[in-house]
């Protein structure tokens, strides 16, 4: 059966983000392993990180994505930055690998002006440099694509692709799609034939198999717009046609799908995970602490 789940808030501890996607009925989920905002991180114990693997196993949550905190910028032009950007990614590479995560998803970053193709260099030399010594027996880097704003990399599936394939002979790693970042970025999702189209160069240039996580989010930004503006599933820009289409498309029936859509009063967490099982064709679920009788 597909797995699917969400983006998980980690306030009130890691072991209990995994308690929480399972009273959502989530098989997977996404979490940040630390702060996403700041450098400083708090330690992670051995007893925080054994609980932890225990927990995914008895839940049966798999795989475990760890989403990289949001001031790695591995593509940096600065050497400050860029200093603290590798050192950061390696610690998280090191919690994943702790924590038993299956993947560490991380944007390839922002190249400041330096422009793409030293960005893309950047990049694979931080990721390359990050995981050095490490051992990774568990744990996979993949590279979401971008909305492409700013100078963000990331956009065109071919720099996703180049990034992978200077990397993974030193680095196991694959691709996370963003599905609003993919229509942002100027990929027509939204038709049935821009769908095709789209599917058959993201097998051109990363390849199918390499996708091992999706973000399924509508897109509140419109096409081509490089805003990254997540929605609820069928409400926006992209529609829920379109969505059924990505989460039946056979091709990638491997990948794990991962909202990261907003929520509100009507737009719960159960809300938009019941729209992702009824278009991937999945038996939705009541809402969770709602009374049944
Ligand atoms: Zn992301
Ligand atoms: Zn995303």
């Amino acid at each position: 059966m597909r797995r699917i789940g969400k983006h998980i808030s980690i306030a009130g501890g890691l072991v209990r983000a995994l308690e929480r996607a399972h009273d959502l009925g989530c098989t997977s989920l996404q979490i940040f392993s630390r702060n996403p905002r700041g450098w400083a991180t708090s330690p992670l114990t051995d007893e925080d990180a054994e609980a932890f693997r225990e927990a995914r196993v008895a839940l049966d949550l798999d795989p475990v994505v760890i989403h990289v905190n949001y001031l790695v910028n591995l593509a940096a032009p600065d050497p400050f930055i860029r200093e603290r950007s590798i050192a950061a990614f390696r610690d998280e590479l090191g919690r994943a690998e702790r924590l038993g995560a299956d993947y560490l998803v991380v944007h390839p970053g922002s190249a400041r002006g330096a422009g793409v193709a030293a960005g893309i260099s950047a990049c694979v030399d931080g990721i390359r440099v990050a995981a050095r010594g490490l051992r990774l027996d568990r744990s996979a880097v993949l590279i979401e694509n971008t909305a492409g704003q700013g100078d963000c990399i990331g956009r065109a599936f071919e720099q996703i692709g180049e990034i992978i394939a200077r990397c993974e002979s030193d680095v196991p790693i694959g691709m996370c799609l963003d599905t609003a970042h993919t229509f942002a970025a100027g990929y027509p999702i939204h038709t049935e034939g821009g769908f095709r189209k789209t599917m058959r160069g993201l097998d051109s240039a990363v390849g199918h198999e390499k996708v091992r996580a999706i973000h399924f989010n509508d897109s509140k930004a419109p096409f081509a717009s490089n805003v990254d503006r997540h929605w609820h599933i069928g409400l926006g820009e992209i529609g829920e046609a379109a969505l059924r289409r990505l989460a039946r498309f056979r091709r990638l029936a491997h990948a794990a799908i991962l909202l990261e859509t907003p929520q509100d009063d009507v737009h719960t967490e159960t809300w938009n995970l019941n729209r992702l099982r009824a278009v991937a064709g999945l038996p939705e679920r009541p809402e969770v602490g709602s009374s049944s009788a």
